[in-house]
């Protein structure tokens, strides 16, 4: 069978060159006479697997020297307790910026641990947009201001980096890390599960300034402590081995293809071609502020909603698959992340023009 142009939010295409090298190391990784999923984790083969990943993100992201790179598991959703652990340090309160799905997860799991403030939310617009940095009412007692810089449900991603006069900014960059550069050394931390823009589900990176752990709150779990799981490289268990293996897989074709800057590029031009498709027709709506559109994630409405299901239907038989949007917003969603190549653009945009046409 032939590959599709899987357009799923995630766990989401990976790039098949990747999979192929994944295919041809699977019974004997160099050598070894094992898959790297059988391989101990305390073995030079998988340290230096490991070492490797972690000194070729750091490459990718020009991450500084003071920032930790932290290989977990739990997914994005166990940052969203860590967080508030590790980085309230006494403090009562932290700031939440409110532009979707995520963020009022991440503000509702929060809660349990310290006093939200709500520095902006765009709820009232049904999270169409970003807070420009003028909205923002930081307040003076916060540990920290979190935002969520894509929302992967919504379609809204940040065009700027908030500023927070010092405080530590910290990002869920589950779905836009590794779609072009950003300066790490505007955050306090950066956290992402792999699932959308790294690898496989089961591996969740955190990037983190180094003075920011050391102080959990009294009750934090061992695993949930940042400074434990620096001190030991991120295995102070048994880490999540193969999915770390194929994120360094993903890594290096990255290096290989000119790195950020020319994901940005390409990454660009993939988003531009399917807005100004939505754009050009009245057949297709996308509702969010084109400052706001996200590049990685593109939510889109049919005029006529009876329509959807037929949609689903034909667009999967020409190998166009997970189209249908959130249970939450309804539609469609195209996620186009750095897996997708501009070849899978392409071909949902004929299809979208051919659909319109016959049923527009
Ligand atoms: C998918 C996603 C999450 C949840 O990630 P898990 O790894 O499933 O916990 C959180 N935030 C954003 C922005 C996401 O896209």
């Amino acid at each position: 069978m032939a590959r599709v142009y899987n357009f799923s939010a995630g766990p989401a295409m990976l790039p098949e060159p990747v999979l192929a090298q994944a295919r041809d190391e699977m019974l004997d990784w160099h050598g070894s006479g094992m898959c790297v999923a059988e391989m101990s984790h305390r073995g030079k083969e998988f340290m230096s697997i490991a070492a490797q990943a972690e000194a070729d993100l750091r490459e990718l992201m020009s991450i500084p020297d003071n920032y930790k790179v932290l290989f977990l598991q739990g997914g994005a959703s166990s940052q969203f307790t860590a967080i508030p652990m590790n980085l309230l340090q006494g403090a009562e309160s932290a700031d939440y910026i409110s532009t979707g799905s995520w963020s009022k997860k991440a503000i509702a799991e929060a809660r349990r641990y310290c006093a939200v403030h709500v520095a902006a939310t765009t709820e009232d617009t049904k999270f169409t947009r970003a807070p420009a940095q003028g909205e923002l009412d930081l307040s003076a007692d916060a540990a920290y201001v979190h935002y969520t810089s894509n929302e992967t449900i919504q379609g809204v991603e940040f065009s700027y980096i908030p500023e927070t006069n010092g405080k530590p900014l910290v990002a869920d960059m589950s779905s836009t890390i590794l779609s072009r550069p950003i300066d790490v050394s505007r955050y306090g931390l950066i956290y992402a599960g792999a699932q959308k823009n790294i690898g496989p589900a089961g591996l969740t990176i955190v990037i983190l300034r180094d003075d920011l752990m050391g102080q959990p709150m009294n009750g934090t779990p061992t695993m949930f402590d940042y400074k434990v799981q620096a001190d030991n490289d991120s295995m102070y268990n048994t880490p999540p081995t193969y999915a770390w293996y194929l994120a360094g897989l993903v890594f290096q074709w990255l290096k290989g293809n000119g790195g950020l800057a020319a994901m940005a590029e390409i990454n660009a031009r993939k988003a531009k071609r399917l807005y100004d498709c939505i754009d050009a027709s009245s057949f297709y709506q996308n509702p969010v502020d084109p400052v706001s559109r996200s590049w990685m994630n593109v939510p889109f409405t049919l005029a006529n909603a009876d329509l959807d299901e037929t949609f689903l239907k034909e667009a999967k038989a020409v190998g166009l698959t997970t189209l249908k949007g959130h249970r939450s917003v309804g539609g469609m969603r195209a996620s186009i992340y750095n897996a997708m190549p501009e070849s899978g653009v392409e071909a949902l945009v004929s299809f979208m023009q051919e659909f319109e046409r016959k049923n527009g």
